[in-house]
């Protein structure tokens, strides 16, 4: 693309990016969009990697998530976005109007930018995590927990903190048994969620253990534990395992141009999607350490794009 000033560039084609599209281009915004290609995932975000999607409103009987994506970009590019298929490299955000640089070092310039980059869950470096990946590993309890292959089955999180917490206590409702595996001899989580996962009859806590290897042939069957104390190994059973050992935050384009939070996420306005810099916005995970679902994320996108659409009316 050659240099030329756009009303609104949005990086990122998750639900935020897409339905931040969606908006702009139905308010002749003419949106570019670039969707990424490795950094921070991949073109059309987190739901590329997951089966059945169901707990997105509208589809009653669950939607693949890659087919999610896929109408999503559908949609945006019928109302009139310009997909780029693109990594961007860098968005200076401290001069206006905006630069972004990608990866072909093409630049455009913007009069508004909508960050929707994403926040990439953290995992295990193992190779038979690789392998058993959405076949019972997962990183997400409240996206996958539910599913049928999980149901009165034992379960593991792998985690101490807040998260982890939360996760083990969302799986209560369907698993057997909910093995929290942690290790340190104490949890990270605040006071009053150590207390719930101590006490809940469902939940046992594997203290000072470390996953050695995720064991199963067509789906996870069992978890090989090494104590790190001892040195001691062990096996159980489990035919889920969600990894809560945090999420990164896709904002090194930013080169820290905008405020984030002490865990890296952009800081934005409560209620509201505006950056502590005036014409960027930020939606989706990448500003949301709580939430994390597509919903949300696409909720956040319509709110990017129709706070850029009132940003740029009332420009000079
Ligand atoms: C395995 C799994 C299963 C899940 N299941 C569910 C579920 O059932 N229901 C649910 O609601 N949620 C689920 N989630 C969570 C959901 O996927 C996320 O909350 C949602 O995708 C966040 O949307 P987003 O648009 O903010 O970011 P993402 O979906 O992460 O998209 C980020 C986008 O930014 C792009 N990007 C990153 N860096 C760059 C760059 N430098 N240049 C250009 N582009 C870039 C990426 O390519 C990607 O397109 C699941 C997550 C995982 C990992």
């Amino acid at each position: 693309m050659a240099e030329e000033v756009v009303d609104v560039v949005i990086v990122g084609s998750g639900p935020a990016g897409l339905t931040a599209a969606i908006y702009a281009s139905r308010a002749n915004l003419n949106p570019v969009l670039y969707e990424g290609f490795q950094s921070g995932g991949m073109p059309g975000g987190q739901l590329m990697t997951t089966g059945k999607v169901e707990n997105f409103p509208g589809f009653p009987e669950g939607i693949d998530g890659q087919m999610l994506m896929t109408n999503m970009r559908e949609q945006a590019v019928r109302l009139g976005t310009r997909m780029v298929m693109e990594d961007v490299e860098e968005v200076k955000v401290g001069a206006w109007p905006f630069r972004i640089i990608t990866t072909s070092e093409e630049c455009c310039e913007a009069r508004s930018v909508i960050i929707a980059t994403g926040a990439t869950a953290n995992r295990l470096p193992l190779d038979s995590e690789q392998r058993l990946w959405g076949k019972g590993v997962s990183a997400c309890a409240v996206c996958d927990g539910a599913l049928p292959v999980f149901r009165n089955r034992p379960l593991a999180v792998i985690g101490g903190g807040d998260s982890a917490v939360e996760e083990a206590v969302h799986l209560t409702q369907f698993g057997s048994k909910i093995y929290m595996i942690h290790r340190r001899d104490e949890l990270r989580a605040s006071k009053i969620m150590q207390k719930r996962a101590i006490e809940h009859p469902k939940i046992e806590i594997l203290w000072n253990k470390i996953v050695d290897e995720f064991l199963g042939d067509e789906r996870l069957e069992m978890l090989r534990l090494r104590d790190v104390q001892t040195g001691e190994g062990s096996e159980i059973e489990v035919a889920g395992a969600f990894e809560a050992i945090g999420h990164t935050p896709n904002t090194s384009i930013l080169k820290g141009g905008l405020e984030t939070t002490e865990m890296g996420y952009i800081l934005t306005q409560p209620f509201s999607t505006a950056t502590s810099v005036p014409g960027v916005f930020a939606a989706g995970d990448v500003q949301d350490s709580k939430y994390r679902q597509a919903i949300t994320a696409a909720g956040s996108g319509c709110m990017a794009a129709m706070e850029a659409e009132k940003w740029l009316a009332e420009l000079p």
